[in-house]
């Protein structure tokens, strides 16, 4: 997303410098926020493919190199070590993601066959694996566990939600919105067990055998762990880059090496990962003025995070990591939370249910 969203950028301004994008997967385009509705969907790979590698490369003028890791950054000579072969450059950007979390402390046979559903690579493995089967567990209450969740069942599936914390969407919203998620969720059919992380996974005789923390078992045809995504970093670092939880980048996405910058997932600009696809949009423009030698400068803006939790519509503009609390409030239609701070100020919102109508006017009142 970041990768492409940049060279887009770049195009738009006019410039016909030359760019290489290596990556170690196919190269398609797609959009990540199209996975989980495609599971509901039951929709295949390649119909959430926007567009090929080699697409892409007629249509913004690049070279792409598909099935390529990088395995080393030279920031003295300026080269890329390959597998077999070097690649030399004048400037650098990185653009690596994110990797999904895994669950380390789980125990069991059959911890290897636990799943992640981050990449379309990812999406199309997933569906191999669910072909003729019903029982799907999910690890983790974050909201795209949730979304996923709801998804899966919504395809027909029997799906159990395990959730070690007391709520879902721990840390991200407080209590009235998590019960109000959770019951959209019971209502779409997903099985909730909050308080009720796994500690083991095992191989059974035709299913994978589940151990809750509070000793209950569960029979499941494969497990999906949603416990969010680091920021993808070893590259940099390894290259000395300076390194906070993502790639330090300034305001204008440089990071500490003069000629290496990061955008996307494994940035991370004044203490936060560039995330967001809205983020990831602004990041490519102003980084695309910045290589073009013109001014730019990232700020970050209030941004929402839409989702979808068994038909339930979800609006959240994530506070900023400042003291404050959280107001919640009944609507005719669902649920309303302000994120005041100390000051008073709003700082962010949750809009749960049909509000959406009130986002704009939250995020005018948060822009002033
Ligand atoms: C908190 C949070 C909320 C989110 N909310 C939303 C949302 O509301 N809507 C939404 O659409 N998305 C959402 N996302 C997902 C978001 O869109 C992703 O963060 C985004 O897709 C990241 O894009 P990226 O280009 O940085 O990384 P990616 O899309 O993961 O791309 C990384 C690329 O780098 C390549 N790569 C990595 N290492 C190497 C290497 N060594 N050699 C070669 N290639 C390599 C990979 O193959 C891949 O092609 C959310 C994510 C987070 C963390």
């Amino acid at each position: 997303m970041a990768g492409y969203g940049l060279l887009r950028a770049m195009r738009r301004t006019g410039t016909t410098t030359p760019v290489t994008i290596i990556t170690r997967d196919d190269g398609a385009a797609y959009l990540r926020s199209d996975l989980a509705p495609g599971l509901a969907g039951r929709r295949d790979a390649r119909d959430l493919r926007l567009a090929t590698a080699a697409q892409m490369a007629y249509r913004l003028e690049a070279e792409i190199l598909t099935q390529q890791l990088v395995l080393g950054i030279d920031p003295e000579l300026k080269r890329l070590r390959l597998n077999g072969s070097e690649i030399a450059y004048d400037r650098l950007v990185l653009a690596t993601g994110g990797e999904p979390r895994r669950p380390v402390w789980l125990k069991g046979s059959a911890t290897d066959q636990l799943l992640t559903i981050s990449s379309l690579a990812e999406y199309s493995y997933f569906n191999t694996m669910i072909a003729g089967r019903q029982r799907v567990g999910v690890l983790g209450g974050t909201l795209a566990g949730c979304e996923l969740a709801g998804n899966l069942r919504a395809a027909g599936l029997q799906v159990t939600l395990f959730e070690p914390a007391s709520q879902l969407l721990q840390g991200l919203l407080p209590t009235l919105c998590a019960q109000f998620a959770e019951r959209a969720l019971v209502a779409g059919g997903v099985r909730i067990l909050c308080e009720e992380g796994l500690q083991r996974v095992d191989q059974g005789v035709d299913a994978l055998e589940l151990l809750t923390l509070a000793g209950a078992r569960c029979l499941c045809d494969v497990v999906v762990a949603a416990l969010g995504s680091t920021p993808r970093t070893e590259l940099a670092r390894a290259a000395g880059l300076e390194i906070a939880h993502g790639i330090r980048v300034d305001e204008r996405l440089a990071s500490s090496d003069s000629a290496i910058f990061a955008i996307g997932e494994c940035a991370e600009f004044e203490g936060r990962t560039i995330d967001l696809p809205e983020d990831i949009d602004q990041a490519a423009k102003v980084l695309a003025s910045v290589l073009g030698g013109q001014p730019g400068r990232m700020a970050w803006r209030p941004t929402l995070r839409r989702a979808r939790l068994a038909g339930c519509p979800v609006l959240i503009c994530e506070p900023p990591n400042v003291a404050g609390e959280w107001h919640e409030r009944a609507t005719r239609l669902g649920l309303t939370a302000q994120f005041h701070d100390r000051a008073g100020d709003l700082r962010g919102f949750a809009l749960m249910g049909s509000t959406s109508g009130d986002s704009e006017r939250l995020l005018r009142r948060m822009a002033h």
